[in-house]
């Protein structure tokens, strides 16, 4: 061990300021750049690489669970919170810090104010950390109701979330608003105990959509955050926080990690957001109140494993999602002219009813300064749904014959995936909840990966030609694993 001179606590907190200092800096600096070179650097300057990582052009990943401090001095600066430290991997990381600035300028890109991010676990975890936050007890009445609202079409692990863990397991009333494109649905059902508005969009897998700056106006008069879901979109497609919303959550597991490579969740948030309900701090930033605070202490927190690979993956956003959409343009246009399919939901379709509101809100991001566009474009996304003439039996034949897509309950891949929502995702919120978030039991959903699109549409067509013949599907191999049957192992599906 080295003598090391008595040390100041003046030093570490002037050493603090320098790097904050330069931190505020490279944010202005990156957020004149384009989407794409955000997307590519995020905050990972070359000052960061030669300073704290030994010149590595990739961001490090720190596996380490705890930092180390020079002297108790450092450490108590630390531990309240005065100077940059990351201390212990449950509440900050630098590899998960890479990760969250990268996405807080995406999903701020456009917007003039600033945001912050705070990753999770899991696309469930940031929604878990996002609306709890909300609901405490209000001081001055203890003992008041509460309530939330939000739109039915949601993904049916929110829709368990809500109904179950927040409703029946703790008396949180969930209002659910039935037709999201009626305003004064979503108006008649706010009240005084109302502590925020939430809305998924464009949802999974129905696709549904909702006039979002209005909804936004319409929260904010009352008092309230607005918190979307657009895990479908991703920023390439749509930034809720420029048109009005407060907080948005990611599934990074889905699109924005198109790899397959982990799961992974993030709560962006503008700062100085609205809400009747709350502190100061929280209302001020509320992605680093999550962190240092509420996450801190419930350690809903990433993998810094897992940041690295997302980030990773989310370098090529822009260009992803661009191809990605439009190989999915190409499925859905052959489905919807197939015999055997009933209706085909694509935003891109001029067919679908939603296809000019979708229009106003999902444009390609930067298109308007790609050579190959020069003007604003539209995009839809990958995820598709379409129904099979003959109902559910009709379905599953089809399902059964696919050879390249993959069966499987994911989305935002690389490759192609396809469910049956009514027996996967959407299953154990049974038949009424399906029945009101349309999500009928011959629905295939589709996530159009990046294969060549010409090959996708050549297995969809055997595996529907093949299933209207009424030839014997070939269904995947008996369940098993380590030997166990399925009948052990419960349920085959998650939901
Ligand atoms: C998958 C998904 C989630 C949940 O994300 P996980 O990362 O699986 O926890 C939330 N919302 C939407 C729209 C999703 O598709």
């Amino acid at each position: 061990m080295t003598d090391r001179p008595a040390s100041r606590p003046d030093i570490y907190l002037e050493a603090a300021k320098r790097s904050a200092a330069q931190r505020e800096r490279t944010i202005a600096a990156m957020r004149k750049c384009r989407f794409d070179t955000i997307a590519v650097h995020g905050l990972y300057s070359l000052d960061e690489a030669l300073d704290f990582n030994q010149g590595s052009i990739i961001e490090p990943v720190y596996m380490s669970s705890s930092q180390a401090y020079r002297d108790s001095d450092e450490m108590e600066a630390a531990l309240s919170y005065k100077i940059p430290t990351w201390c212990y991997s449950r509440i900050a990381n630098p590899s998960i810090y890479y990760l969250e600035s990268t996405l807080a300028l995406l999903e701020g890109y456009g917007f003039p104010g600033e945001t912050s991010a705070c990753a999770t676990s899991s696309g469930m975890a940031a929604i878990q950390s996002a609306t709890d936050a909300f609901l405490t007890p209000d001081p001055k009445h203890p003992g008041r109701p509460m309530n939330f609202v939000a739109t039915c079409q949601v993904y049916g692990g929110t829709f368990q979330q809500f109904s179950v863990r927040k409703a029946v397991e703790r008396g949180i009333e969930c209002r659910w608003v039935l037709n999201s494109g009626d305003l004064d649905e979503w108006a008649s059902k706010i009240d005084g105990n109302t502590r925020f508005v939430y809305g998924e969009m464009p949802s999974n897998p129905g696709l549904a959509i909702f006039d979002l700056t209005k909804i936004a106006d319409l929260a904010h008069s009352h008092g309230l955050p607005l918190i979307v879901d657009s895990t479908v979109a991703t920023p390439a497609l749509l930034r809720p926080i420029c048109h009005g919303a407060d907080i948005v959550v990611q599934s990074v597991t889905k699109t924005l990690t198109s790899s397959g490579f982990g799961i992974a969740g993030a709560v962006v948030a503008r700062k100085d957001l609205t809400s009747r309900h709350g502190t100061d701090a929280m209302r001020a930033d509320f992605a680093a109140y999550l962190k240092v605070l509420p996450n801190r202490d419930l350690g809903q927190n990433l993998s810094p494993m897992s940041a690295i690979l997302s980030l990773s993956d989310i370098r090529t956003l822009r260009s992803k999602v661009d191809m990605l959409s439009e190989n999915a343009r190409q499925v859905a246009e052959f489905l919807e002219s197939h015999p055997a399919v009933e209706k085909v939901d694509y935003l891109g379709l001029a067919s679908h009813p939603r296809h000019a509101l979708a229009s106003r809100y999902l444009v390609l991001v930067d298109s308007e300064h790609d050579a190959r566009y020069g003007r604003p474009v539209n995009r839809y996304g990958h995820l598709l749904s379409f129904r099979v003439k003959g109902g559910h039996a009709a379905a599953r034949a089809m399902f059964d014959r696919l050879q390249r897509i993959w069966r499987a309950t994911d989305l935002g891949r690389i490759k192609s995936v396809a469910t049956i929502p009514s027996i996967s995702t959407h299953q154990q919120q049974g038949e009424d909840a399906r029945r009101m978030a349309d999500i009928p039991p011959n629905m295939v959903r589709l996530c159009v990966g990046g294969e060549h699109p010409q090959d996708t549409i050549a297995d969809l067509a055997q595996a529907l030609d093949g299933a209207t013949k009424g030839a014997v599907a070939q269904g995947p191999a008996a369940f098993s694993v380590g030997g166990a049957s399925s009948a052990l192992l419960g349920k085959r599906s998650q939901p």
